[in-house]
């Protein structure tokens, strides 16, 4: 089980050749990754914000992992750390656990055990973040959309979203009232290497609106705001049951 958005990732390794291996696994998982390999620096980055992991070395030029993660919990107590690093003790997992890391692999580390534990911490972090996640249903006057499965049910047929339209919709119904632009859609659904245009978000909005819209040419939920992006016009909270 993978994620079903692209994550950004903050990558804080001074070892060049293992920096590149995990940049390109993570990248190859459809991660943004931006590396940094001096500790204040990184620092410096996390302290704005926006990612949704740190994958952390300790031993660092000017600010080792341990002091980093102390520092960044500080001011951030939220986005998840995981530590890799050549100290693989029990005393150093306990130190990094400590000060605030949410998981310790070590190294030499295996490639499949590190995606699958970024995997694990961003689940855990979407779980934490979506308004939606797990949350069953979300009503359009008689269109019933399932959150979980992407069913689609109006009158008394059952429609199943593809993966891509299930996840515009699911990202645009966590931000539901917002004007979502394209370039975050494209971003966020189809990831860092993304080959679609703003022109091929616009085909699946047209799409979602043939299941959601009783008319789709006027649509009364998913709208387009020209030259902005689009917003999905439902301020009430899904419920958790049918
Ligand atoms: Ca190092």
């Amino acid at each position: 089980m993978t994620t079903a958005l692209a994550a950004r990732v903050l990558l804080v390794e001074d070892e060049p050749d293992i920096a590149r291996l995990i940049r390109v696994n993570l990248v190859h998982d459809g991660h943004l990754v931006e590396q940094v390999a001096d500790g204040m620096d990184a620092l410096a980055r996390a302290e704005v914000g926006g990612f949704d992991l740190v994958v952390l070395d300790v031993m660092l030029p000017r600010l080792d992992g341990f002091a980093f993660c102390e520092r960044l919990r500080a001011v951030d107590p939220d986005t998840p750390i995981l530590f890799l690093s050549a100290l693989g003790s029990a005393a150093d997992r306990v130190r990094g656990l400590q000060a605030g890391g949410d998981d310790y692999l070590a190294k030499p580390f295996d490639l499949a055990e590190l995606r699958a534990r970024v995997a694990a911490l961003l689940r855990r972090r979407e779980r934490a973040a979506s308004p939606i996640y797990g949350r069953g249903v979300l009503r359009l006057d008689d269109v019933r959309i399932d959150l979980k499965s992407g069913e689609v049910a109006r009158d008394g047929a059952v429609h199943r979203l593809t993966g891509k339209e299930f996840e515009i919709l699911r990202y645009l119904a966590e931000r539901r009232g917002q004007v979502v632009k394209r370039g975050e859609l494209l971003d966020r659904v189809w990831g860092p290497a993304a080959e679609p245009t703003e022109r091929t978000v616009d085909n699946f909005i047209l799409r979602l609106r043939r299941v959601l819209e009783r008319d789709p040419a006027r649509p009364k939920w998913l709208h387009t705001h020209r030259g902005l992006g689009y917003r999905l016009a439902v301020t009430a909270e899904p419920r958790s049951d049918a």
